[in-house]
């Protein structure tokens, strides 16, 4: 599996998931644009990481659920690597709380970042991809957005929102040699996660046939896949990588 030449960009790139996704693109040949919105130490880190070990990598500060910011980052990558081959749409947040509870800000924060961010990213490598005839796009849903989790509806109808939206780009970008799918990540030891009591943890392992938490290497190999060549005939489908909590 090589992705030698290949300009990948991933949104959230910076930290768990996003940072691993980024180390195997890049370990494959990929030249990566880690993109972060609010940490740069963390993005320097990757960028770092990926060059120590022989790959080509630089960080882009851009928040997903700003248009003009959007634009202005996707101009510059594309002035400087002439296009896009592979987008990652992998940045995400929660604010969960109950519904009754839930304030609007909470909804408009969620749905505003991880869906419209993954809508605005993709709208913005479309052409280019249209053009070359060629694009690789990988969504990053959750099992939330499949099974529903009390406690998180805003982010579950963002997920699942990606589903739809996944399903529909992709049909109407087939003809034109480009492949839109997602992973579907179960519970990952990442930041996102961490601060979860050992007893929500322990709740959770109970749910996963497993036993165990993913790491977020296991999400890497699933985009890695449907990044190649391999998975040229692949698309509006999802893999799903959760220990087998969700069947
Ligand atoms: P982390 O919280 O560890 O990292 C989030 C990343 O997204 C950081 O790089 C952060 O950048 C970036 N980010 C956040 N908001 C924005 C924004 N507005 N614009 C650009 N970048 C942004 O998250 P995970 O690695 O755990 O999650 C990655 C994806 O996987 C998310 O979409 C999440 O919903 C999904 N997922 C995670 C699961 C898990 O168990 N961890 C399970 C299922 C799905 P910065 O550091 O600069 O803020």
């Amino acid at each position: 599996m090589s992705l030698n030449g290949k300009v990948a960009v991933v949104t959230g790139g910076s930290r768990g998931i996003g940072r691993a996704i980024c180390q195997r693109l890049a370990s494959l040949g990929a030249t990566v644009i880690v993109n972060f919105v609010s940490n740069p130490a963390a993005a320097e880190e990757t960028v770092q990481s990926i060059r120590t070990a022989g790959g080509k990598a630089e960080a882009s500060q851009f928040n997903v659920a700003v248009p003009a910011e959007i634009e202005a980052a996707f101009k510059t990558i594309i002035d400087t690597h002439g296009r896009v081959d592979i987008l990652v749409n992998n940045a995400g947040i929660t604010r969960d709380g109950l519904l009754m509870k839930m304030k609007d800000e909470q909804w408009d924060e969620v749905l505003n970042t991880n869906l419209k961010g993954v809508f605005l990213c993709t709208k913005a490598v479309s052409r280019g991809m249209m053009k070359q005839r060629w694009g690789r796009i990988i969504n990053i849903t959750s099992v939330i957005g499949f099974a529903g989790n009390a406690g998180q509806a805003n982010y579950a109808a963002a997920k699942a929102g990606i589903v739809g939206f996944t399903k529909s780009v992709a049909k109407e970008l087939a003809s034109r040699g480009i492949t839109v799918n997602g992973v579907a990540p179960g519970y990952i030891v990442t930041d996102m996660t961490r601060d979860l009591s050992e007893e929500v943890t322990n709740t959770i392992k109970g749910e996963i046939p497993m036993g165990v938490l993913g790491e977020p290497e296991d999400i890497a190999g699933a985009v890695a896949y449907l990044a190649s060549d391999d998975a040229r005939y692949v698309t509006g489908q999802f893999i799903h990588v959760n220990g087998g909590m969700f069947m």
